[in-house]
C-alpha cells in the first residue's frame, strides 16, 4: 500500500487548475497553428489568428483565456493500491478550487432554480475510478458553459448504426453554430446506459489531440465527422469557413441490445485541460 497525503492532491490540483486557466495545452495550440494554414476564409484567418495572440497573452501576462474561466470537472485514476491520508478527496478538490478561482470569476451558483452564487466556484465536479497499481492520476477540465449548454444526448433506436450517429452529431454541431465558440473539439460518447453516455463524451474531451483512437471502425467515424462538421461552413466562431472542428473524439462502452446511446460534448476555443500522476 503507497500513502499518499490529501494536502498533497489539494496542492497539485491547485497548481493544476491555475495552469489550465491561463495557459491552453500544447497540442491544442499546434492545431490551431495548423488550421491557420488550412483556413481558406479571411474572415476566418483572422479570428484563429486572434485566438492564437490571446492565448499567448493569456500565458505571457497571467490573465484568464476566456471570462468564462468554467467549472471545475476532475477525473481521479485512484489506485487499488493508494491510501489516501489525512483527510477526503472531494474536500481537497473542492478546496484547490477555492485557492484557484481567488482572482478568477466565480461561475457556480449552489441551486440550479434558486441560483444564488457560491462565491468560490465549489462545489468542483469529481470522477473517481478505482483502477489497479498504487498511482494517482489526477485530470481537470475547466468547462466553460456556452459549448456545455450545446451539448446533447440522445437514446437512439439500435438499428440506427453508424448513419443514425452521424446524422444527430451534425445536427447537434448545426444547432450549435457560433454559440459553443468554434473551432471545437467534439467529445462523442457511444453505448453504456444514458448516465454513462454522458460521462463518455465528456471523457473523450480529455484526450489529447493527435493521440489515435486505437478502434479502427471508431476511428474511420471520427474522420469521416471530422470532414462532415467542416463541410458545414460554420467556421471560427462561427463566422464562415472550414475549420468549424480540430478534432472528434469518440469514446464508446458496450450497450445494451434494445438501443444506441449517443451523447455530445463540446470543447470550445478555451478547451482547459491538465493533468499529473501522484
Ligand atoms: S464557450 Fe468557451 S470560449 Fe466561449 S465564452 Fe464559454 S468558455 Fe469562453
Amino acid at each position: 500500500m503507497r500513502t499518499v497525503s490529501v494536502k498533497d492532491v489539494e496542492d497539485i490540483l491547485a497548481h493544476l487548475m491555475e495552469e489550465a486557466a491561463y495557459r491552453l495545452p500544447s497540442d491544442y495550440l499546434e492545431a490551431l497553428a495548423g488550421a491557420l494554414e488550412r483556413e481558406e476564409s479571411p474572415r476566418g484567418r483572422r479570428i484563429i489568428s486572434f485566438l492564437l495572440e490571446n492565448a499567448r497573452l493569456a500565458e505571457e501576462e497571467a490573465i484568464p483565456t476566456c471570462q468564462d474561466t468554467g467549472m471545475a470537472i476532475v477525473f481521479a485514476e485512484l489506485g487499488q493500491e493508494v491510501h489516501l491520508a489525512g483527510g477526503y478527496l472531494k474536500d481537497a478538490v473542492d478546496e484547490a478550487v477555492r485557492k484557484a478561482f481567488r482572482p478568477l470569476r466565480k461561475s457556480v451558483v449552489a441551486d440550479p432554480l434558486l441560483r444564488t452564487n457560491t462565491g468560490n466556484n465549489t462545489p468542483a465536479i469529481l470522477h473517481v475510478d478505482i483502477v489497479p497499481g498504487d498511482r494517482l492520476r489526477l485530470q481537470v477540465l475547466l468547462k466553460g458553459f456556452g459549448a456545455e449548454l450545446m451539448s446533447r444526448l440522445a437514446m437512439l433506436p439500435a438499428t440506427a448504426g453508424a448513419e443514425g450517429v452521424k446524422a444527430f452529431v451534425l445536427e447537434a454541431v448545426e444547432k450549435a453554430g457560433p454559440n459553443a465558440c468554434p473551432p471545437l473539439i467534439v467529445g462523442i460518447g457511444l453505448g453504456g446506459s444514458f448516465d454513462t453516455v454522458a460521462l463518455l463524451a465528456k471523457k473523450a474531451l480529455l484526450r489529447p489531440l493527435h493521440t489515435p483512437q486505437p478502434k479502427p471502425h471508431l476511428a474511420q467515424l471520427e474522420k469521416e465527422l471530422l470532414q462532415a462538421i467542416n463541410d458545414l461552413g460554420i467556421g471560427p466562431q462561427g463566422l464562415g469557413g472550414r475549420i468549424t472542428a480540430l478534432a472528434v473524439h469518440i469514446e464508446s462502452y458496450p450497450t445494451h441490445l434494445a438501443a444506441l446511446p449517443v451523447a455530445v460534448n463540446f470543447n470550445c476555443s478555451a478547451p482547459r485541460r491538465a493533468e499529473a500522476v501522484i
